[in-house]
């Protein structure tokens, strides 16, 4: 069914308890708000009693470093409303009782090395192998650690080559080595200017050398509805993801059973939306997040 124009935001308001909000493309577009409404749009949805959680796909920061980032733009978020794909890393980890005399092998930035080691994992990896090199000399035989008993991947601005040959070996060679990906998106708006490969790409190449599917723990695998649902004890028919990407926004709020509402000011067009390529029809969408504060305006 194709998606509706959101006309009656009163309406969706009072027909959830919870909004999930993805955050690049939907609170910001790089270091810059998507515009001037979204604090009094938070605002608004905090004063009608509404539970606000933001989880992002974007594992290289933790969730302490999230919300420094939020109080910089001026937004008021409590650090237990912030989930990302780094954090999932970790708490999927746990969920599943991973030893912890097992090391973790990161490809993937500081957020990820964070958040493993703050839940108690030992980690190799990550921004130490960011400058490593391999020269292919002949003879050249490349160690690694054997307790590595999952690899994370996640994206990455200082992918390299050794990063790839020390993930495969851990997954080829370990006995029941894990292949965990924080997401498998395929852009993202790091910077506002265009869009940048996403860490999709990174776990692609883990992919291609290990020909092994990973379990992803970032949207839209519905890990983190799940996480999110128990932890804050809500139905998930009750609550409304908002979101910029068809592929990981909305099929995860779709997947979870939640209602759903694309924002056009991230990655995803009104063309690419409404073209007959198109498989995923959220509820509901509109341009921004701050559409929403037509309910104040209508009410005045
Ligand atoms: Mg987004």
């Amino acid at each position: 069914m194709a998606a509706a124009k959101l006309e009656d935001a009163d309406a969706l308001i009072d027909s959830v308890e919870t909004f999930i909000f993805d955050c690049d493309g939907v609170i910001w577009k790089g270091d810059k708000l998507i515009d001037d409404g979204v604090p009094e749009t938070l605002d608004l949805l905090r004063s009608k009693g509404k539970r606000l959680v933001f989880l992002t796909n974007n594992s290289t920061r933790s969730r302490k470093q999230y919300g420094s980032k939020f109080r910089t733009l001026g937004l008021t978020v409590d650090e237990e409303e912030i989930f990302s794909s780094s954090f999932a890393a970790a708490a999927y980890l746990q969920s599943i009782h991973f030893p912890k005399d097992k090391k973790v092998y990161v490809i993937g930035e500081e957020g990820i090395i964070n958040e493993l080691e703050l839940a108690g994992f030992q980690c190799l990896g990550g921004p130490s192998d960011a400058d490593k090199k391999i020269e292919l000399t002949p003879g050249f035989y490349m160690e690694h650690d054997k307790d590595v008993g999952a690899v994370v991947v996640g994206f990455d601005r200082y992918f390299n080559y050794y990063k790839v040959q020390y993930g495969t070996l851990c997954i080829r060679e370990n006995p029941g080595c894990l292949f965990i990906a924080t997401s498998r998106d395929t852009v993202f708006q790091l910077n506002g200017v265009q869009e940048w490969a996403g860490g999709g790409s990174m776990v692609g190449a883990i992919l291609g050398s290990t020909k092994q599917e990973p379990v992803v723990v970032g949207k839209p695998s519905t890990f983190m509805m799940d996480y999110i649902a128990k932890k804050f004890g809500i139905t998930t028919s009750q609550i409304c993801m908002v979101g910029d990407m068809l592929d990981t926004d909305i099929l995860f709020g779709q997947n979870g059973g939640c209602k759903t509402l694309l924002v056009l000011s991230g990655v995803t067009s009104h063309e690419m939306l409404q073209s007959h390529n198109n498989s995923i029809h959220p509820d509901l969408y509109t341009n921004q997040i701050s559409d929403l504060l037509a309910v104040k305006a209508a009410t005045v």
